[in-house]
């Protein structure tokens, strides 16, 4: 097995950002003091922190994004240890409105603030091809574009924050579809880089793994969409069909809920196929404990 030196690839990155740096805490070098944070050969800066310190400083990167100096400050936190019965199991679809639907009946709808920042972002733009490029007035936009952005990318994670906080508070194993490859089929152009779902799954994911809990993700070719959640039946539907009656059992179904609740299914079988949990009841998943190894 060849290995690539490690500091080539760090190399290759520096030269696309040169406005950030990184520090490793040696020695106690780096402390937060009277609200500054002193860094070697910079000195002490004023620094607003946004949480508590859970532990000793690991290493510490500045950055200069949006037109705001930021400092990220990494530590070693130790994960609770792994729930033994995990009591609920939650399976989550994303559909391609980017609505949010737990197999449960969580709904969360695809965020409006970020759609109104879009249309003013949409407008700066236009602003921009207008004014001649390198001038005073375009400059003036360019820099009301970045600071945008800026606000944009910090209300998206703030958003995704909140709804993974949530979930993983409300439940013990959560189910998500493979969303790299699903985003790629379903999402159109710039709803692939307002990836906000995408962001919530990740987010879950550590949370997750905080709180002695289970993330679990199903292939990326498993069929979600269609099947009914009662007796399992297969429909082939359009993208404009919210609901549909089952041709085997007659049931009115949900389109997002019958994913999710399906989706939470093959999460079940998956968990017990590696072994991972031992007992499952699949059909009074609320209500059933499900014991780990
Ligand atoms: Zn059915």
């Amino acid at each position: 097995l060849q290995r690539f030196p490690k500091h080539k690839i760090s190399y290759k990155k520096k030269k696309l950002h040169n406005d950030s740096f990184r520090a490793v805490n040696n020695s106690n070098c780096i402390r937060i003091e009277n609200g500054a944070i002193s860094i070697p050969k910079v000195g002490k800066i004023p620094i607003i922190l946004h949480r508590k310190l859970a532990s000793k400083i690991k290493t510490v990167t500045i950055q200069y994004h949006h037109g705001k100096w930021g400092c990220s400050i990494t530590q070693e936190v130790e994960c609770k240890t792994a729930k033994q019965v995990l009591k609920t199991i939650t399976g989550f679809d994303i559909n391609s409105k980017q609505t949010v639907v737990g197999s449960d009946g969580f709904v969360v709808d695809n965020p409006k603030f970020l759609k109104q920042s879009k249309t003013k972002l949409n407008q700066l733009q236009r602003q921009l091809a207008r004014r001649t490029k390198g001038s005073n007035r375009w400059q003036k936009t360019k820099q009301r574009i970045n600071k945008l952005h800026g606000k944009i990318s910090r209300q998206r994670l703030d958003f995704a924050h909140k709804i993974s906080r949530q979930i993983t508070n409300e439940n013990d194993i959560l189910v998500f579809e493979d969303l790299n490859v699903k985003g790629m089929q379903k999402f159109n152009g710039s709803m692939v880089a307002d990836n906000v779902m995408g962001l919530i799954t990740q987010l879950s994911k550590y949370k997750t793994e905080l709180e002695g809990k289970l993330y679990h993700e199903i292939g990326r070719f498993e069929k979600s969409t269609g099947i009914c959640a009662e007796c399992g039946q297969h429909h082939v539907l359009t993208l404009n069909d919210r609901y549909f009656t089952c041709t085997a059992c007659e049931t009115n179904q949900n389109r997002d809920l019958s994913a999710a609740k399906s989706i939470a299914k093959t999460g079940e079988l998956d968990l017990i196929a590696a072994g991972i949990v031992a007992r499952v009841t699949p059909t009074s998943q609320q209500k059933s404990a499900i014991k780990t190894k």
